[in-house]
């Protein structure tokens, strides 16, 4: 069962991430996570996407795809992936789905987590203070969330088939259910 888990930042794809790992086995795969980590241990590669990650950029297809590589033997040995964070572009979704072809597997089912921009707002600006996150500040939240708008949004129509969508705007709980729901219901 490969997931993936859609929608803006802040909208909680990392919340049910870690649920989901708790509660069914599943490997969570976040680039931002693994992009994070490579900073913080001040590698070549932390090095290289430090400020495109503070100003709220999208790093190359290129690097996101090569971490994700690397770590699908992992998640096929749990028994499935939720990706989260992955893919933000066409040429990210064409080659998760090249991968994991190559692997016999496919991408099961597409959660869109949806939360409309103003609750976004008023969600990260309690966040901003807390989080520790160098791109949590109200101008690189503002980029991040037009990459969002500009460059991952326009993906829906190729998962349109396999999606889901969930209203993002409630309690963690009742988000978790219509998740819990999606992921449980028969699927062709
Ligand atoms: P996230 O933790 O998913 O919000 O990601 C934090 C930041 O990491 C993003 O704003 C991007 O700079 C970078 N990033 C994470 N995942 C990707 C991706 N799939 N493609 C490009 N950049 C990414």
């Amino acid at each position: 069962m490969n997931l993936i888990l859609f929608g803006p930042p802040a909208a909680g794809k990392g919340t049910q991430a870690k649920r989901l790992v708790e509660q069914r086995g599943m490997v969570q795969l976040s680039t931002g996570d693994m992009l994070r980590a490579a900073i913080a241990s001040k590698s070549e590669l932390g090095l290289k996407v430090e400020g495109i990650m503070q100003r709220g950029e999208l790093v190359s297809d290129e690097i996101v795809i090569a971490l994700i590589e690397e770590r699908l033997p992992e998640a096929e040995a749990a028994g499935g992936a939720i990706f989260d964070g992955f893919p933000r572009t066409l040429a990210q979704a064409e080659a998760l789905d090249k991968m994991l072809a190559g692997r016999g597997a496919k991408i099961d089912l597409v959660v869109r987590l949806k939360v409309d921009d103003a609750a976004l707002m008023e969600r990260i600006a309690g966040r901003f203070a807390e989080s520790g996150r160098a791109d949590d500040n109200p101008e690189s939240f503002k980029v991040r969330l037009e990459a969002y708008n500009k460059q991952t949004a326009p993906l829906l129509p190729y998962y349109q088939a396999k999606l889901v969508e969930v209203d993002g705007m409630g309690p963690i709980d009742t988000v978790a259910q219509a998740i819990d729901q999606a992921l449980d219901a028969p699927r062709g």
